[in-house]
């Protein structure tokens, strides 16, 4: 993890703690005699409105899956809890080697509470199958957000700020042996990158230490199917790695 990555992460745990014991404002350095820093008016950094409920459940604590689902699984911290019907946590295994990350629930996920069961979802399924040659239930798959945002529009600041904390949770508790990043918002919030999902695909980097594989989200294959090449590539790098028979070569520089 980046340094700053790292601070911000611990800023931000501060933050929370803070407006828990009812701490609504922080007075900075120069402006201790002037107008103090409403916390509660601010919109804050990455788009984290200080108004935000706090998280239902305590990060610091150690926990199993199932308990963070049912802690989370009333989530209204951001807009989308409005106009979700379901929370979709994720789902497959708690012990999975593989975490396979995508951006958030389409339509028929929203339905039925469950990640990947559309389109996009039966490719995902056939990779992970077929090329990856692993069962698909052996994986972890969930997504950055956690609630469908409306008509599948791209997800906003606001609200992978409010999700990230239960991504982040999940991964803690899996701590699995490699991560597969599907499209752009995953790989790019992933990495803390802002580089193309044309070029970060296909190269090895980590998140806390753990090899993280970025690739093209099967939804854009859908629409472009000429680029599944490069997919099979990504998935054959990833098979190898899975089954022991590949170390990782991570890039230095992403
Ligand atoms: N696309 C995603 O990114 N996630 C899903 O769960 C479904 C489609």
């Amino acid at each position: 993890m980046s340094l700053k990555r790292k601070a911000t992460d611990s800023l931000i745990t501060y933050l929370e703690d803070l407006k828990s014991f009812n701490v609504n404002f922080i007075a900075l350095k120069n402006e201790i005699n002037s107008d103090k820093i409403q916390l509660s008016q601010k919109k804050d950094f990455k788009g984290l409105d200080m108004k935000t409920p706090r998280l239902p459940f305590d990060p610091n604590k150690k926990m199993e899956l199932k308990e963070l689902s049912n802690a989370i699984e009333g989530c209204m911290r951001c807009k989308l809890g409005k106009t979700r019907n379901n929370l979709v946590f994720g789902n497959g295994s708690q012990n999975a080697k593989l975490v396979i990350i995508g951006e958030a629930p389409g339509a028929e996920e929203d339905k039925q509470g469950i990640p990947f069961v559309g389109r996009a979802g039966q490719m995902l399924t056939k990779m992970i199958e077929n090329v990856i040659e692993v069962p698909r239930q052996e994986v972890f798959i969930c997504n950055i957000l956690k609630c469908r945002p409306p008509e599948n529009r791209n997800p906003e600041e606001d609200e992978i700020s409010c999700c990230e904390p239960y991504l982040k949770k999940q991964l803690e508790i899996i701590r699995p042996k490699l991560i597969l990043t599907l499209g752009k918002f995953a790989s790019q919030w992933l990495l803390q990158s802002e580089i193309p999902i044309s070029k970060l695909r296909g190269k090895f980097s980590t998140y806390n230490g753990i090899p993280c594989l970025p690739t093209f989200h099967p939804a854009y294959l859908l629409r472009n199917p000429k680029q599944k090449k490069f997919v099979h590539e990504d998935l054959l790098k990833v098979k190898d790695v899975y089954h022991g028979k590949m170390e990782p070569e991570i890039e230095p520089n992403l």
